[in-house]
């Protein structure tokens, strides 16, 4: 197993603006996008091995525009990623660790994800992402 961070989850209110300042340090965007599943806008930004997720709500029963109501602009989850999800799952599972939802799902490049309740991680909501399975078509 090898674990690293994948992203930085971060609740803003305009991704305009946000983008400005992470732009302005001279970060690059690679797509910006809309989850519909999720209710967000997404934008991307390379930060080395890792990247920086901008979340801007796409609608006001988002769940962003329930955290930026509650907490405000910030930090809004870590992203692990981990070789094998299901296995990670599974295991996570028998430890009875508590889950945002049980099903394991695919994200809009592809890869597939889930999210660990901050209740089990020590106060932030975790994100565990494994990259789209590699040979399959
Ligand atoms: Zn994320």
């Amino acid at each position: 197993m090898s674990f690293s961070i994948d992203h930085l989850g971060i609740a803003v209110k305009s991704l305009a603006q946000a983008r400005k300042f992470y732009e302005g340090l001279g970060l690059e965007v690679h797509g910006e996008e809309t989850v519909a599943g999720e209710k967000v806008n997404v934008a991307m930004l390379r930060a080395g091995d890792s990247r920086i997720e901008l979340l801007e709500p796409s609608s006001e029963d988002s769940p962003i525009a329930k955290f930026l109501a509650k907490r405000g602009e910030g930090l809004h989850h870590v992203a692990l990623h981990v070789d094998d999800l299901s296995a990670t799952v599974e295991q996570l599972k028998k430890q009875h660790v508590r889950l945002i939802s049980d099903e394991i799902k695919i994200g809009a490049g592809g890869h597939m994800y889930v999210f660990v309740h901050p209740a089990s991680t020590g106060g932030v909501l975790l994100e565990l992402v494994q990259e789209e399975p590699k040979g399959v078509s």
